[in-house]
């Protein structure tokens, strides 16, 4: 349920109301908006009595929200989501780039990539210190002195870090460097892990799963801003198909659809939604076309001697024309890249 509030409601009526829900055992979330606060009610809102909010003070509108998910549907919030960082907002008129290698191997390694998309001017930084990997045998990441290297590099270029972290443990270690904590498609559903990674006040990239719907996406966020952490990024970076010319398939009715169900950003991620070098331009233009925010890719100086997904790796001079291209088409899609 939801409950619109003009938005200049007293502290008293708006305390009162969430007083009521509280003692209804339901969970108040305040929502800004440019037209209204609104107040999400969360929890076993079924039992609650819509008149009984109705007509209390400053009370505009009392709106039932049809869907599984909650806070993150359109209905509870008609405007996008714009997730104001130092470098740069996430959502609305800009487009968001976030490049670096799949997984942070060593300094020289995390320096020379972050000098090169500098120079671009990228203002994310990408790189895993912990790497969820199919194989145990694989490189897992730096971990720990991964985290060191990512917060040396981001102290010399000024860039902002995007960094995954794998279990609730190692939030505090995760959140002292990134700027942007990125939950990968294998922990989606990995709820005690959303729930934790809610309760902290950074950014959440949260990545679709290998062979989950835009429903359970949607309902994974839902977990992430019913802890108070209504910054998330939505990514959708493929699915299992029957496809095997492909690493995956990237999903782009999905970006659309999200836009029309959820006020959340959405990127997307063609590295991992190709999973073939020279193909990922392709797929991060037409990304851009189909509505994302912005796009997430995967840079090496050295892609084949990348440490893990070297294959859909491309060199910062690819990335070059990338940028060029999605600087051309911006202005088609009524974005702006900076
Ligand atoms: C990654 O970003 O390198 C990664 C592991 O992505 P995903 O979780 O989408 O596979
Ligand atoms: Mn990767």
């Amino acid at each position: 349920m939801l409950i619109l509030l003009s938005l200049d409601s007293p502290r008293e009526d708006i305390d009162a109301i969430k007083g009521k829900i509280i003692h209804n055992k339901c969970q108040p979330h305040e929502i800004p908006g440019e037209t209204n606060l609104a107040i999400g009610i969360t929890g076993p809102t079924h039992k609650l009595i819509e008149d009984e909010f109705r007509f209390m003070n400053s009370v505009v509108e009392v709106v039932r929200v049809s869907k599984k998910y909650k806070l993150v549907s359109r209905q509870m919030k008609k405007s996008d989501t714009i997730i104001k960082t130092k470098y740069g907002n996430i959502g609305g008129k800009e487009l968001t780039i976030i490049a670096g290698p799949c997984s942070v191997e060593s300094r020289d390694q995390i320096f020379r990539i972050a000098e090169d998309l500098s120079n671009l001017g990228v203002k994310f930084l990408r790189g895993g210190a912990y790497k969820p990997r199919s194989s145990p045998y694989a490189f897992r990441g730096l971990k720990e002195e991964g985290l060191r290297l990512l917060d040396d590099v981001k102290r010399e270029f000024g860039l902002g870090i995007v960094t995954e972290v794998l279990s609730p443990e190692t939030i505090p270690l995760v959140e002292e460097v990134a700027d942007i904590i990125q939950i990968g498609a294998r922990n989606m559903q990995n709820f005690i892990l959303l729930d934790e990674v809610g309760k902290t006040s950074t950014p959440i990239l949260l990545k679709r799963g290998l062979s989950a719907t835009v429903e359970d996406l949607l309902l994974s966020a839902e977990y992430i801003l019913a802890q108070g952490n209504f910054d998330v990024i939505l990514c959708e970076r493929g699915i299992r198909t029957f496809e095997t010319s492909t690493r995956n398939t990237l999903d782009l009715n999905a970006v659309p659809v999200i836009k029309k169900h959820s006020h959340l950003p959405i990127m997307v991620d063609p590295s991992h939604g190709i999973g073939i070098r020279d193909k990922v331009a392709p797929m991060a233009l037409a990304g851009i076309a189909a509505g994302a925010d912005g796009v997430i890719i995967e840079v090496h100086h050295d892609p084949d001697s990348a440490l893990s997904d070297g294959a859909q790796t491309i060199t910062p001079d690819q990335m070059s024309i990338i940028l060029n291209k999605l600087k051309a088409m911006a202005p088609i899609v009524e974005r702006e890249l900076n």
